[in-house]
């Protein structure tokens, strides 16, 4: 136990406030029975370089890269992600694109049950190869931009609550947490891998460059934290670029209150599909607007609002004043 702290503090932890990472060795202190395994469930084995190289080559699998495939090798990356995500047997994780089953053991492990929806029907031989020992899993061929979130947790959880849990396949990162948003699935929290330079677009304030879209719908949906950054060494393929854990935890309600949600995110892409426009005239130039320039300095004057303010600097709580006031002219 004490070799795995020491890398997980050399390592994934480099970044962690250091009561974070008070709290992460207590966890990790507690983990280590069921590490050693406790008898009621394997001891996951895929968390290093040499076992996943070994399957990879079992199965003569080649990495396809349309599918933003990277693979997690890196134990202590894996247990910073269970103990970011806060795993229990209480709980029921969905696992976004499991690959050959690294994390998804983990979480198997420590989760209650698990489902993983997996794209790459080439993936599933070895998924049943590698997830063979725990039997609270379930492995859905499917892509999770056309999968019924709702009804998952629906039929597999009595509608109660899901973890999302996943190191995200990169070149979607927006669409799949846009759509776990909008789709009314009941989850509590979201613990993702995504690229540094995503997970600071998620966490920006207003008047910083990252600032845009994402940030908004986030903030609207969640509050999230940077948990730890990653290196590319974590990853069989290397990806070119640094990496980090987001943690999301749900809001009970959204921190503002709108007529028109559909309002409120047609608006802020209006503000941000152009950052170099007004928002007067990202209003009035946005297509599915039919709002003149005069009408868009009207709304936002009814905001207190400049005339020639830019969508980079505004706060959700004044999209949300905006939104309202847009709805009302009509
Ligand atoms: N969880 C594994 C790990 O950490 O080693 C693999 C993560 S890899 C970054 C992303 C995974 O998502 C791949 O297995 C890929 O095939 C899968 N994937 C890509 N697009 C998907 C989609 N639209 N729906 C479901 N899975 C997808």
């Amino acid at each position: 136990m004490q070799g795995l702290m020491t890398s997980i503090i050399g390592r994934a932890g480099q970044s962690i406030r250091s009561e974070k990472y008070e709290k992460m060795i207590e966890r990790f202190t507690q983990m280590g029975n069921l590490l050693d395994g406790d008898g009621s469930r394997p001891v996951p084995y895929l968390g290093n370089r040499s076992r996943c190289k070994a399957v990879l080559e079992k199965y003569g699998f080649s990495f396809r890269k349309k599918f933003g495939q990277n693979f997690l090798i890196d134990e202590s990356v894996l247990l910073g992600i269970i103990d970011t995500a806060g795993i229990t047997k209480d709980d029921y994780v969905l696992e976004i694109g499991p690959g050959i089953g690294t994390l998804t053991q983990y979480l198997a492990t420590y989760a209650g049950k698990v489902c993983a929806v997996e794209i790459d029907r080439a993936l599933l031989p070895i998924l049943e190869d590698t997830l063979a020992g725990w039997d609270n899993v379930t492995v859905l061929n499917a892509d999770i931009l056309k999968t019924d979130i709702r009804a998952i947790a629906e039929r597999e959880n009595g509608g109660r609550p899901l973890k999302v849990c996943a190191n995200l396949p990169y070149y979607i990162t927006t669409p799949i947490l846009m759509g776990l948003f909008e789709s009314g699935a009941p989850f509590s929290e979201l613990t993702v891998m995504v690229q540094k330079e995503v997970a600071e677009r998620m966490i920006a304030e207003p008047g910083s460059k990252a600032y845009g879209a994402l940030s908004l719908a986030v903030r609207y949906f969640t509050e999230p934290k940077i948990a730890f950054i990653v290196d590319p060494g974590s990853f069989m393929p290397r990806p070119k670029v640094q990496s980090a854990v987001v943690h999301m935890k749900r809001h009970a309600s959204p921190p503002v209150d709108v007529k028109d949600e559909q309002m409120l995110f047609d608006v802020i892409r209006a503000s941000f599909n152009e950052r170099r426009k007004t928002l007067q005239n990202g209003i009035a130039d946005y297509g599915l607007f039919s709002y003149s320039k005069e009408q868009a300095g009207l709304a936002l004057d009814a905001c207190g609002l400049d005339r020639r303010v830019r969508g980079e600097k505004l706060a959700l709580a004044d999209f949300a004043r905006l939104a309202d006031v847009l709805v009302d002219m009509r």
